[in-house]
């Protein structure tokens, strides 16, 4: 069963990603992800990009920043 976008009310059957950053004020930044209705582009949630979080951890255990 496929989600419905509330508010095309088209079935969502693949998502659209789109990169923004987050962040809490005065604090660390981070890459994140949206995802969003393929028809419409609404945003539908967001979260923090699991690739990026993969990319830094990585980089930190071979000793980079
Ligand atoms: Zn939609």
């Amino acid at each position: 069963m496929d989600g419905i976008c509330p508010h095309c009310k088209k079935a969502v059957q693949r998502l659209h990603f789109g990169a923004v950053e987050g962040g809490v004020p005065l604090g660390d930044s981070f890459r994140c992800i949206t995802l969003c209705c393929p028809h419409c582009k609404t945003v539908l949630s967001a979260q923090v990009d699991p690739v990026a979080i993969r990319t830094d951890i990585l980089r930190a255990i071979k000793g980079g920043r």
